[in-house]
């Protein structure tokens, strides 16, 4: 393949720009943000099930308390009842009145009984709710360290993708200045190998670091400018530069 020297020179400035890409990404990729949120979602995750679960005993606890407690008011409306026929001298039979008072004080206890059932109930509703509520304030405490880190990530991000049009842009202009047939070359190395073309620099790849043999020196001069020259090593687009050493 030929290409002017120029051109090859510009496989340089592209290769740049590439690494320059490759670095936004890896940021992109690696931001700590990103392991933050990984984690907090996943303990925001294992928290949601123990709020469903609080809440559902609460809930469970509200109702068994409200059927409780329409148990003590039927029984102190039969008590009152009973009460109230005692009080109007209607019963005069003194078995009557015996029976009648008897169940008054059998009614009366039972109330108590079911009173304390109530308390009993409200006691664990109360255990039940605070619960919910510290379940509840730690989800919302993960998910608030969650919302901030996302707003971190999201500026970061968009720091990134700016920087990354902008690089974008220039290596666009650079392109132009390119062949194709080199290009398509370059972006199959660079698909290959991370890095398409490097600088001979001092009679070293830049790409692989391996310094070349004098046969390969002597082999590159007498190849013509505007030969495209490969590196034996790391097989990258060996760019000829006033520093080559040649
Ligand atoms: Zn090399």
């Amino acid at each position: 393949m030929k290409a002017a020297p120029a051109a090859q020179k510009r496989l340089l400035d592209l290769a740049e720009l590439d690494s320059a890409l490759d670095r936004l990404a890896h940021r992109r990729r690696t931001l700590p943000e990103l392991a933050q949120i990984d984690e907090l979602s996943a303990r925001v995750a294992r928290i949601a099930p123990q709020v469903i679960a609080a809440e559902t005993e609460s809930g469970d606890l509200a109702r068994e308390q409200t059927k409780a407690e329409a148990d003590v008011d039927s029984v102190r409306i039969r008590a009152e009842r009973d009460q109230k026929r005692l009080d109007s001298g209607q019963v005069s039979s003194p078995k009557d009145l015996a029976s009648l008072q008897s169940e008054i004080a059998s009614l009366t206890r039972r109330q108590g009984d079911l009173e304390d059932v109530v308390l009993e109930i409200m006691e664990r509703r109360e255990a039940a709710d605070a619960q919910v509520a510290k379940l509840v304030a730690e989800r919302d405490e993960l998910t608030g360290t969650r919302g901030v880190a996302e707003d971190r990530r999201d500026a970061v991000f968009a720091e990134i993708d700016k920087e990354k049009d902008e690089v974008q842009r220039r290596r666009a202009e650079v392109e132009k200045d390119i062949p194709a047939d080199l290009l398509a070359l370059y972006g199959k190395l660079r698909e290959q190998f991370g890095v398409g073309a490097a600088m001979l620099q001092g009679g070293r790849c830049l790409g692989c670091r391996t310094s070349l043999s004098i046969a390969e020196i002597n082999r590159i001069k007498a190849a013509s400018h505007d030969e495209v020259i490969r590196c034996e090593e790391c097989r990258r687009i060996l760019v000829r530069t006033a520093e080559s050493g040649l």
